[in-house]
């Protein structure tokens, strides 16, 4: 392996809005993976939630309003940039190619996104492209369901050192230093009942919400 590959990380989400939790996963990653690079990269909207209030170009700005200067962590809006449905494996291809055949690359996802894992477009191309991480959540403990231990199981590691040993296919949960109960399903309820969300999302993402009146209907 060529110790000199870029390391770099991809965390994508809805980020509706982005909150502490995400960031402070966000540095933290950067930190234990020691990535050169982490992507925090949007989503379109999926279509399985409520009618969106609040625009992908409002939730990109109030991601790069949440990340600042932050060192290493970029704010891409690459899946806002591609039409249709966008799917992690498209973005993987983009970054691999970027990156090239030797990064490491790796897709981090919280547990609770990794329980519906086994349901994504084409889920086992995801490690012919990256590893994954799997952060662990407060409040999400379920057992892995059947197919997704099938996906999983062969490629399971222990720790970080060997997942970096090769660019892609292996799997690895990660204890991040500040676990942080916080959702962004919490911080829309607060809002619509207009309660504060302050020291739940960065002070620049608080101020822009407020100015620019976001999350303040209730979802149809
Ligand atoms: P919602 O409550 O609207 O479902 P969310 O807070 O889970 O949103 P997402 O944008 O869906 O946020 O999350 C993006 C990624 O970040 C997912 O992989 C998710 O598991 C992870 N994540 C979200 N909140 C946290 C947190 N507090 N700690 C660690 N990871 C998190």
């Amino acid at each position: 392996m060529n110790n000199s590959a870029p390391r770099i990380g991809m965390l994508g989400g809805t980020f509706d809005p982005v909150h502490l939790g995400h960031l402070r996963s966000a540095v933290e990653l950067h930190e234990t993976l020691m990535l050169d690079r982490l992507h925090m990269i949007p989503a379109q909207q999926p279509p399985l939630r409520d009618r969106p209030q609040v625009s992908a170009q409002q939730r990109l700005a109030l991601l790069k309003a949440g990340i600042g200067d932050t060192p290493g962590i970029i704010a891409d809006d690459r899946e806002l940039q591609r039409e249709g449905p966008s799917y992690s494996v498209d973005t993987l291809i983009e970054l691999r190619a970027e990156y090239g055949d030797q990064a490491r690359l790796v897709m981090a996802i919280g547990y609770d996104a990794f329980l519906r894992l086994a349901q994504w477009y084409q889920p086992e191309r995801i490690f012919a492209l990256a590893h994954l991480v799997v952060i662990a959540r407060p409040g999400y403990n379920d057992p892995l369901p059947a197919p997704l231990a099938e996906l999983v199981e062969h490629r399971a590691v222990s720790n970080i050192e060997t997942l970096m040993l090769t660019p892609c296919g292996s799997y690895t949960t990660l204890a991040l230093p500040s676990l942080m109960a916080i959702s962004a399903t919490h911080i829309r309820e607060c809002l619509h009942q207009g309660k504060s969300v302050r020291y739940l999302v960065p002070a620049p993402v608080e101020q822009a919400i407020k100015h620019h009146g976001l999350y303040q209907q209730q979802s149809e």
